[in-house]
C-alpha cells in the first residue's frame, strides 16, 4: 500500500451502512474511516453499530466547496461515493481539486431528466489522467460484479463472446404491499424508463417492461418472470467486451409490485416535473419517496434470496458453449452481518473490494475506468472471501439451435 489507507465514505443510506461495516472489518487496509452524509444522525447510528471507531461528519455533497473543506480536513486516499447518482459530478470535481481517488456504484443522472449514461463521467478522463488520479465507476453488483463476471468469462472461458444476458432476481419478501429495495426515487426512475438493449452494433428500444420471459433460477428459487430493462452496465460492456453481438439486462418483479407501479404511474405519482400544490412546488416522485418505507427499514423484515448473474454464449476451441455465473445472497444472513438486506449488501461488498484493490495498488491507473477494464481475477477471489461467493456452470451447446434465452 502506498497511500495512508484513509477512506471517506459519502452517503449513509443502505449501501453506505454496508460499506462502513465491511471497511471496518478490514482494518489492515482501511486504516481510518470517515462517514459523511446529509443527515448526521444517520452517520452516528451506523457509527454506533461498528466494531471499531470511525469518524462522522455532515456534508452536502451537491456543494463542491463544502466537500473540498471536508476532504482537506480528513485527507483521505480515496472517496467512496454511495450517496445518490446526482452527486457523482460534484464529488468528482472535489476529488480533482484535492487530489484524491474516486469510486462509485451508479453513474451520473441529472435530477430533472430520467436519463443516465456514462458520457458525463467519461468526459473527466483527461482531467483525472492529467492529475494522476483514478476514478472507478460502477463498482456495486449491477453494475459492478456483473461487469467483472463478463471480463472473467472473456479472460478464462471464451475465444469469442456472442451474447450476454444479465439476470437480476430478488426473490426476497418484505411482507409489505409496496416498497423498493433501494432508493425509491432512483429505483422507480429506472424501472419506468423504456427498455433498451444492444444488438448487432445497434441500440434497440422497447416499451417499459413490455418484454418478458420465464427463467428458472438456481438455489431453490425456481422459475420467475424476468423483464427486459435498460441498465447502465450495458453501455460500458458494449464498448469493452470485444466482438459481443447482443447484450440485454433482465430483472424479476412480482405481480403485486407491477400492479402498484402501474397505478402510481397512471395517477401521475411517478412524475419528475414540478407540480404546484397549495402554492408550493413539489415533485410527485420525491413526495412518493417521502411516504414509502425507507429501504433501510426493510432489513429486519426481508426473507429469501437474491440471485444475480450473467448467462453468456460464445465459442471456445471451436465449440459453442453456454456459461452461467451467479451469486446467491441471503437477505437474513446479510442483515445479521451488517444490519442491511441483500440489495444493499450485494452493492456495498463490491464497493469495499474495489476500494481495497485501489488502496493496495492492485487496480491502479490514472484515468476514469469501468471495472471490466481491470484484471477480474483478484476481484473474483475477494468476492468469495468477503461474503459474495459465486458459482459457475458450463454447457456445450454446439448441437443446440436456440439462442441464449
Ligand atoms: P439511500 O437513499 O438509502 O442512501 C443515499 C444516502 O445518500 C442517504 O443517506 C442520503 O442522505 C445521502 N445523500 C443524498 N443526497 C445527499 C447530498 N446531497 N449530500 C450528502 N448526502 C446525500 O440509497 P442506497 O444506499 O440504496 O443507494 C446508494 C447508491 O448506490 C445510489 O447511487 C444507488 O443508485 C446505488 N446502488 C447501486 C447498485 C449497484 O448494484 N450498482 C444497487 C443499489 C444501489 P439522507 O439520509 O439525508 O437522505
Amino acid at each position: 500500500m502506498t497511500g495512508n489507507g484513509k477512506v471517506l465514505i459519502i452517503g449513509a443510506g443502505g449501501v453506505g451502512r454496508v460499506v462502513a461495516h465491511k471497511c471496518a472489518q478490514n482494518a489492515g487496509v482501511f486504516t481510518e474511516i470517515r462517514l459523511a452524509s446529509r443527515t448526521l444522525t444517520k452517520c452516528q447510528e451506523i457509527q454506533q453499530e461498528l466494531p471499531r471507531p470511525i469518524q462522522v461528519a455532515r456534508v452536502d455533497a451537491d456543494n463542491v466547496p463544502e466537500l473540498v473543506a471536508l476532504i482537506k480536513d480528513f485527507k483521505p486516499q480515496l472517496i467512496i461515493n454511495v450517496a445518490l447518482p446526482y452527486q457523482d459530478l460534484t464529488i468528482m470535481d472535489a476529488c480533482l481539486k484535492t487530489g484524491v481517488d474516486y469510486l462509485d456504484t451508479a453513474n451520473y443522472e441529472p435530477r430533472d431528466e430520467a436519463k443516465f449514461c456514462y458520457r458525463w463521467q467519461w468526459d473527466y478522463q483527461k482531467r483525472f489522467k492529467k492529475a494522476g488520479l483514478m476514478a472507478l465507476l460502477g463498482c456495486g453488483f449491477d453494475p459492478g460484479v456483473t461487469n467483472i463476471f463478463c471480463a472473467y468469462a472473456q479472460k478464462h472461458h471464451f475465444d469469442e463472446i456472442h451474447t450476454i444476458d444479465i439476470i437480476d432476481c430478488n426473490a426476497g419478501d418484505h411482507g409489505l404491499p409496496f416498497a423498493t429495495n433501494f432508493n425509491p426515487e432512483i429505483n422507480i426512475r429506472e424501472v419506468t424508463a423504456r427498455g433498451r438493449y444492444f444488438d448487432n452494433g445497434q441500440w434497440l428500444e422497447t416499451e417499459p417492461l413490455s418484454v418478458h420471459k420465464t427463467f428458472d433460477f438456481p438455489g431453490n428459487i425456481g422459475p420467475k418472470e424476468i423483464y427486459l430493462m435498460y441498465h447502465e452496465e450495458l453501455e460500458s460492456l458494449a464498448k469493452n467486451i470485444k466482438g459481443v453481438k447482443r447484450i440485454r439486462f433482465w430483472m424479476t418483479f412480482s405481480e403485486s409490485y407491477l400492479t402498484h407501479l402501474r397505478v402510481l404511474e397512471n395517477v401521475g405519482m411517478t412524475r419528475i416535473d414540478p407540480v404546484n400544490y397549495q402554492g408550493q412546488e413539489i415533485i410527485p416522485l420525491q413526495f412518493l419517496k417521502a411516504i414509502l418505507p425507507e429501504p433501510a427499514s426493510l432489513g429486519p423484515k426481508t426473507k429469501g434470496k437474491t440471485c444475480i448473474g450473467c448467462l453468456i454464449d460464445g465459442v471456445k476451441d471451436g465449440r459453442k458453449k453456454r456459461y452461467y455465473v451467479y451469486n446467491i445472497c441471503d437477505h437474513q444472513e446479510a442483515y445479521r452481518e451488517t444490519n442491511s438486506q441483500a440489495i444493499s449488501y450485494t452493492t456495498g461488498v463490491p464497493a469495499m473490494i474495489g476500494s481495497m484493490l485501489m488502496l493496495e495498488n492492485e487496480w491502479h491507473q490514472p484515468g476514469v475506468f469501468n471495472v471490466e477494464e481491470f484484471d477480474p481475477d483478484p476481484f473474483m477471489k475477494k468476492l468469495s472471501q468477503h461474503g459474495l461467493p459465486w458459482t459457475e456452470t458450463f454447457r456445450d451447446i454446439d448441437n443446440e439451435k436456440s439462442a441464449s434465452l
